[in-house]
């Protein structure tokens, strides 16, 4: 009599997701999904992987990582833009930004979304009283993650939104697309009297750009300043307000929310954004500087 077979019994391959962008070395998000997973005791993998400018180049790399069953990628610079030309479909907040961080290879096509939005307002909220006024916001800067910022701003009550820009047309554009007021990028010193929240969403103040030049004076005590910029993790900026005794929101905090939802849809669902993962996150920061 012939010997019963053993059936064999194949394990599952790993979940896997990854950070798009170029370059994308650098970035934290596979430190920030490991530890989600670890923590859950997922089998997932979560990849940096580097695709050239362009749309061409794009296209290609997404194609090819669908077709390895790849569940999705979050999408950092320069291809925020093109993750929305590639979808299938988007969110409403995909749509409004204009961009998206998020792709997930979907049966009916690729999904495109943007958690920057749920980042930053998450972030934001985590420091937010029920005693906050959500009155004037002034936001430094109008180029993509501003967009991102301003309609969280937006879905949180502040108002109104004034936008300064060095290129002043830019500021022009966001405040007629998603509604909000603009000043000169020179008077952003007055354009802080009675403010509620000052964001800078501008690259100044982080390693190898220029200074932000800003005098803080005119905030109210009870203003609250964010820094979406997170290297360095406490900006001059940052520094400033907190010698004023003003409430902080650094860079790291928006890094950290806008990581849960793609994790929740690729890889696990248990996405917590502790203390824990903030030490590790300031930890890795550390050992690049
Ligand atoms: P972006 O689209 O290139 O916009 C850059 C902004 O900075 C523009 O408003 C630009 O003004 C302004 N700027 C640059 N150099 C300037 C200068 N010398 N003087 C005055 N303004 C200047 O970049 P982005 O994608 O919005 O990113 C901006 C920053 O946010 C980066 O540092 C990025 O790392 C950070 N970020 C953080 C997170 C997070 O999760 N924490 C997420 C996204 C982005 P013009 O329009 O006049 O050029």
């Amino acid at each position: 009599m012939a010997a019963k077979k053993k059936a064999v019994v194949k394990p599952a391959p790993p979940k896997t997701a990854g950070v798009v962008g170029w370059p994308v070395g650098h970035s934290l998000s596979p430190l920030i999904h490991q530890t989600f997973a670890s923590r859950e005791g997922v089998d997932a993998v979560y990849l940096p992987i580097a695709v050239e400018p362009g749309y061409t180049a794009f296209e290609r790399a997404m194609d090819a990582l669908k077709a390895m069953g790849v569940k999705g990628v979050n999408v950092t610079i320069p291809h925020k833009e093109h993750a929305l030309k590639y979808a299938a479909s988007a969110s409403d907040a995909a749509k409004a930004a204009g961009a998206a961080n998020m792709l997930t290879f979907r049966d009916d096509g690729p999904y495109a979304d943007n958690s920057d939005i749920i980042g930053f307002a998450s972030g934001l909220e985590a420091i937010l009283t029920a005693n906050d006024k959500r009155g004037r916001a002034v936001v430094l800067g109008a180029g993509g993650a501003a967009r991102g910022v301003i309609i969280a701003l937006k879905s949180l009550g502040f108002s109104p939104i004034v936008i300064l820009n060095r290129t002043a047309e830019k500021a022009e554009v966001l405040a007629k697309e998603l509604g909000g007021e603009t000043a000169p990028w020179d008077s952003r010193n007055q354009a802080l009297a009675g403010a509620s929240l000052l964001v800078n969403t501008t690259s100044l103040g982080m390693t190898g750009e220029p200074p932000l030049e800003i005098d803080l004076a005119g905030l109210p005590e009870t203003a609250i300043v964010a820094d979406i910029v997170y290297k360095p993790l406490e900006t001059a900026l940052l520094a400033a307000a907190k010698a004023r005794g003003l409430r902080v929101m650094d860079g790291l905090s928006m890094l950290m929310h806008q990581a849960v939802p793609g994790y929740k849809a690729w890889l696990g669902s248990i996405a917590v954004v502790d203390a824990d993962l903030r030490a590790r996150l300031e930890k890795a920061l550390e050992a690049r500087s």
